[in-house]
């Protein structure tokens, strides 16, 4: 579905991202791992077009995202994307949060955004807090909104910036359940995460990322139990 071919990324004259090929198919379950600064982020921003590649390609579903008549809101509503920080509107409550994307860029009637939104809230557990705005909201409870906020618009695959690195710990778990639940329902996930555990546990395959190339890739077996890599063996080695 998603194909990525020679992507560089520089910050001037910092290069982030070399050379990277990279592709997802549908249903996959992707995690992205890697140090601090080796580029992930800007890889997943790369995706979402948040970030112009320096040179290189990333196709969806055959077209050029970026391209000339590329419609750009159509695809991030196909290709969701989940930060660290949350990033919901503040100004809004739950419901509002989760309505907005399928009215203004769906265009949907209010009703059936309505509708459409409880189903999702309901789904991540957030029913409950429709009417809250997210400042009366934990961590957790908040990055679940996000996850319905992305479902609302009924994406194809859903992109995942650390979902869980900014939660205190006994909120971490309620959002790992969500994604290991759109995981078995076969949505297709790519999401960048120090959880190593769930890396494990969910990903079909595992990549990891060292100074802006792919290191090594493989199942969660190959990558966590048998890596080839010794620079994967180091990273690897501070999570035992
Ligand atoms: P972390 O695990 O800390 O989130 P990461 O692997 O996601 O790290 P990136 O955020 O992709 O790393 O950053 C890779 C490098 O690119 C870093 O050295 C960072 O300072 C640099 N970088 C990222 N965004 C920008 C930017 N907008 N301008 C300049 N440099 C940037
Ligand atoms: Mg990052």
């Amino acid at each position: 579905v998603l194909r990525i071919e020679h992507l560089s990324k520089n910050f001037g004259s910092h290069i982030v991202l070399r050379d990277i090929d990279f592709s997802v198919r549908s249903g996959e379950v992707v995690c992205i791992i890697g140090a601090s600064g080796s580029g992930k982020s800007t890889m997943l921003r790369c995706i979402n077009h948040l970030e112009t590649p320096t040179s290189g390609e990333i196709t969806y579903e055959g077209k050029a995202v970026g391209g000339v008549h590329f419609d750009l809101s159509q695809y991030r509503a196909k290709v969701g994307m989940v930060f660290q920080s949350f990033n919901l509107f503040n100004n809004m409550t739950v419901l509002q949060n989760c309505m907005a994307g399928p009215v203004h860029v769906l265009h949907k009637k209010k009703a059936e955004a309505k509708q459409d939104a409880l189903f999702y809230l309901k789904k991540v557990g957030m029913a409950p807090y429709i009417n809250a705005r997210p400042s009366q909201l934990s961590g957790g409870q908040k990055q679940r909104v996000a996850i319905a906020r992305a479902l609302a618009m009924h994406p194809k695959m859903l992109l995942f910036d650390e979902p869980t690195s900014a939660l205190d710990p006994q909120m971490v778990g309620e959002v790992l359940a969500v994604m290991r639940q759109l995981a078995k329902e076969g949505m297709t996930i790519v999401v960048v995460t120090h959880e190593m555990q769930f890396a494990r546990e969910v990903s079909n395959r595992t990549v990891f990322m060292c100074d802006g190339v792919i290191a090594e890739s493989g199942t969660p077996e190959q990558i966590f139990e048998h890596p080839q890599n010794p620079k994967t063996q180091q990273f690897l080695s501070r999570f035992q």
